[in-house]
């Protein structure tokens, strides 16, 4: 039974909260404390209060998966000498952000967490891959946020630190957790909801959070935008604005391709689509609750906030988008076929997608035909070695290595033509808006 006055306070919060906003800064605009000082005007002239979730300092999460694999690989002293180093970075960073007063009360902080993250380094479990990373690699976002408070603090500003793992409440699935709403939207009103009342920012932590059973989890690599979509979902906000290194969403990774533009708007459904293929810039599951909620989100530059940037919202009223292209490196084409020449049919096909999610393989694409079913495959050999195993009796499973995976919505034949020239198309299909090829 719910309480009179918990709905009260729920209620409250919602009511409060839809005034207000939740910006993500993510890696790149931490990478150094010259960077993350640069921060400070974009929060100081923003209507406050302000939830801010960060993600780990520039390329640090790539540094705490080496130091996962030296642990787990048996490489205990190679793990502490990296985890040292790694210390010492975030030691020197905050030397560089804060003046003498706050960086000792940082160095104690953060000196907290580094108990914390030895732990982790010497109790590597190497029979739980999965487990053991998400003990290490969430420290990262941990000692971000504590720097990114003291200089608020350092600033004059009213803030508080939450540890996003008191909230954030998911099952156990290690590296690519599932959220539990329900504890977790009232962990947010009770926690962040309340501490929004009294402060004029709350800083926190994207891309983790935690299982029942107390164990730390991550949400899948880049998932701080994941985070700050829950959270604005679960209290309600106003919108969520992802501070990037780019003007906006553009119809194309402008690294991969010369000649792209920047879209004003756009709907939920384009990009959910183009960051489930690939999109490098959104978290494929960012999209979800903002939907769901009708709650917008802007991709702003950190860099120049006097760019226009993106949104991203239900209704869009100019839809003649240019073309939008995803290309996804680094994949496999995996082709099985019955032995027997049985016919690929719904009996068996249940048997294969059975496979492949027990395997926790994500298909990226799938086609079927009379003795074969094919999917393309993030590039991963030890799932295929357990897919041969799993299957090898009554199928033949063939792997076509080192494929693209090329998604146009909006296409015309012309940029398919140009995007496709000179490389053999292993695999295509069309639909009105998408065509989607596999080339080699
Ligand atoms: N730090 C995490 C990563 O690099 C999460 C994020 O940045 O969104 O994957
Ligand atoms: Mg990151």
């Amino acid at each position: 039974m719910i309480s009179h006055r918990k709905v009260c306070v729920a209620f409250r919060t919602i009511y409060l909260s839809c005034y207000m906003k939740v910006f993500k800064f993510g890696g790149a605009s931490i990478a150094n404390a010259g960077r993350m000082k640069a921060l400070l005007p974009i929060i100081h002239d923003e209507r406050q209060p302000l939830l801010v979730v960060l993600s780990a300092l520039g390329k640090t999460t790539n540094a705490l998966e080496a130091i996962v694999g030296k642990a787990v690989g048996g490489d205990a002293t190679g793990a502490v000498v990296l985890a040292n180093a790694l210390e010492e970075q975030h030691i020197n960073y905050a030397r560089q952000l804060l003046d003498d007063e706050h960086f000792e009360q940082a160095k104690k902080s953060l000196a907290e967490l580094f108990v914390e993250f030895e732990q982790a380094v010497g109790n590597v479990d190497p029979s739980r891959y999965d487990y053991s990373y998400d003990q290490i690699v969430c420290m990262g976002e941990l000692f971000s946020s504590r720097l990114f408070f003291f200089l608020l603090a350092e600033h004059g500003i009213n803030c508080e630190w939450t540890d996003a793992r008191k909230v954030i409440r998911t099952d156990a699935t290690y590296r690519d957790a599932t959220v539990d709403w329900n504890y977790t939207k009232l962990e947010a009103q009770a926690i962040i909801g309340r501490q929004l009342k009294q402060r004029s920012v709350v800083v926190t932590q994207g891309f983790i959070g935690s299982a029942g059973n107390g164990s730390s989890v991550t949400l899948g690599r880049e998932g701080s935008d994941y985070t700050a979509a829950i959270l604005a979902a679960m209290l309600g906000m106003e919108s969520v604005t992802i501070w990037k290194d780019v003007d906006g969403f553009r119809n194309a990774d402008p690294k991969l391709f010369p000649d792209t533009v920047r879209i004003e708007a756009l709907s939920y459904s384009e990009v959910i689509e183009m960051a489930f293929y690939g999109a490098q810039i959104i978290h494929p599951k960012t999209i979800k609750p903002l939907h769901n909620h009708s709650i917008p989100l802007y991709v702003k530059c950190f860099l120049d906030r006097s760019l226009a940037g993106s949104v991203i919202r239900e209704h869009v009223t100019d839809t003649h988008y240019p073309p939008l292209i995803v290309l996804k490196d680094n994949q496999l084409l995996v082709q099985v076929t019955t032995r027997d020449f049985s016919f690929i049919t719904e009996d068996n096909l249940s048997t294969l997608y059975a496979v492949f999610h027990t395997l926790k393989i994500k298909i990226n694409l799938i086609q079927n035909a009379a003795i074969s079913f094919i999917a393309c495959i993030d590039n991963r050999a030890d799932k295929v070695q357990l897919l041969k195993q799993a299957l090898g009796k009554e199928y033949k499973v063939s792997v076509n290595e080192n494929v693209q995976l090329l998604t146009i919505r909006h296409f015309t034949p012309e940029i398919v033509f140009e995007l496709t020239k000179g490389k053999q198309r292993l695999l295509s299909q069309e639909t009105r808006k998408t065509v989607q090829a596999v080339l080699k």
